[in-house]
């Protein structure tokens, strides 16, 4: 039994490695020969595919970037599962009682261990859960540190684990239900892939294969919006076209992909340039990469921004970049004032009138927030939203002012930053968590030429969304198909 714990251990080593990874630097923009490039989304497969995980994968059809979604369903529908990652419908062989787990071993010769207090907040009886609420009614009162079996049985076909508890209650647990919420890295990896995709980190030759989505699509096929949902938590953006260019296009595609979360701007806004603008947005200036609403304590999570007219001229343009990717080497090259970054608070504020609407909005949080494992949580960029009040000394305000700045000329290395044009009836979608946004000056000589309409989602309604459309579309965590990317 030792052995078999100790052997999924190792086997299971490499998906421990969950950090998001960055994409290796590939052909640049222009080149012209047919030049093999990494695939976009090697990723998360690898959390299904150990086999792969140290693999850059390169795939010669990769040439057309506006074809991303259709090529991605392809390439997926001839992926296989590895078989030594779906294990069929598990059976047990025995079990052994230690100290405060139950050890179980499995016809396969793995073994798995379960803690008392685990299986007994588990029961799956009527009287301790709830299936059609799919939750614990078992309350806290009945849980204690020192429940111990009383007796443990395994159904003569291994599909059965019951377990009597000293004071005969009594619990029995499908063998399937168990072997998925086993305590070894599989089973957990699966679940933390079904929690979240893992971002694939990019540089500016992201400009060569942006992620394409099809309205029209869209409206009509569940494919085409899981396709979109995990292309978003992937690489942070997408690019939507065949839009009708006038309002209400985001509702429309709201309603297939999530919902609109409201702001002091109102559920959507329009962008263009507006006398007495209540936002540097409503202008025709230049804007500095950013983040929408870092004075918000709920900042948005996803920014929709639909091109309804785009200036003629030369100007308006989009820039895009990851700041994850940025955090990251700002994390590598420049540690201590990274730590700066990370907890040094700084005061962001929006105040003003809008639509009639006057709001005084104070955000307090670092420029790069992480979360307790280290990872990037998201980076609150914006020129215009942070306030000139610094509740800091001088001396650590330039220490801080240094770190920033430092920050900004990573920020703007071309390899981190990429500029594209949107042109009417396309929808930039970004994940306002992660990537940043910026747009080159225009002129504006006849007011509104250039119009958009704004909007966010929010990433909890995404994932929920994504998720059931995996599990309906049969590509969900574990199933035949494996992850779609
Ligand atoms: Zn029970």
């Amino acid at each position: 039994m030792q052995a078999g714990w100790l052997s999924l251990l190792r086997r299971g080593g490499n998906l421990l490695r969950h950090s998001a990874r960055l994409v290796p630097p590939s052909a640049r923009a222009g080149t012209t020969t047919a030049r093999a490039r990494p695939r976009a989304l090697s990723t998360v497969p690898a959390l299904y595919f150990p086999a792969f995980f140290n693999t850059t994968i390169f795939d010669d059809n990769f040439k057309s970037p506006q074809k991303w979604c259709s090529q991605l369903s392809k390439r997926n529908k001839s992926t296989s599962v590895n078989p030594d990652l779906i294990r069929p419908r598990p059976e047990l062989a025995s079990t052994s009682q230690g100290h405060n787990t139950l050890k179980v071993l499995w016809r396969d010769g793995e073994a798995d261990e379960f803690p008392y207090v685990w299986l007994r907040d588990n029961c799956q009886c009527h009287a301790c859960f709830h299936t059609s609420a799919s939750s614990r009614l078992l309350r806290v009162a009945n849980l204690s540190m020192d429940v111990r079996p009383r007796e443990v049985q395994v159904s003569n076909d291994g599909y059965f684990l019951t377990v009597v508890w000293e004071n005969g209650h009594e619990s029995t647990y499908e063998t399937e239900w168990l072997n998925e919420r086993a305590f070894n890295p599989r089973q957990q990896s699966i679940y933390n892939n079904k929690y979240r995709l893992r971002p694939e980190l990019w540089d500016s030759d992201m400009s060569q294969r942006i992620p394409r989505a099809s309205f029209d699509e869209l409206m009509e096929d569940d494919a085409a919006v899981l396709n979109l949902l995990e292309s978003m938590e992937v690489l942070g953006f997408t690019v939507v076209s065949g839009a009708r260019p006038e309002e209400g296009e985001l509702q429309r595609l709201s309603d297939r992909a999530s919902h609109l979360v409201a702001s002091n701007y109102g559920t959507t806004f329009i962008v263009k340039d507006k006398k007495d603008a209540s936002n540097v947005a409503y202008t025709s200036e230049g804007l500095d990469l950013h983040c929408d609403l870092v004075c918000l304590h709920y900042k948005p999570c996803v920014q929709l921004l639909h091109c309804i007219t785009q200036f003629s001229g030369d100007g308006g343009d989009s820039i895009l970049a990851d700041s994850h990717r940025v955090a990251v080497q700002m994390r590598e090259l420049h540690p201590q004032k990274y730590r700066l970054l990370t907890d040094v608070l700084v005061n962001f504020r929006d105040v003003g009138v809008d639509n009639g609407f006057q709001y005084d909005i104070i955000a307090r949080r670092p420029m790069i927030s992480v979360k307790a494992n280290g990872e990037i949580k998201t980076v609150n960029m914006s020129t215009f939203g942070r306030d000139s009040h610094f509740g800091i000394s001088p001396k650590e305000a330039i220490g801080w002012y240094d770190a920033y700045l430092t920050f900004c000329d990573l920020l703007y290395r071309p390899e981190n930053h990429f500029t594209f044009k949107l042109v009417p009836g396309e929808i930039l979608i970004m994940d306002n968590l992660r990537i940043l946004h910026g747009r080159t000056a225009y002129e504006d000589t006849v007011e509104g030429e250039r119009r958009l309409e704004g909007g966010f989602w929010d990433w909890d309604m995404m994932r929920s969304r994504r998720r059931g459309l995996q599990k309906r579309l049969g590509r969900g965590v574990g199933g035949q198909d494996g992850c779609r990317i």
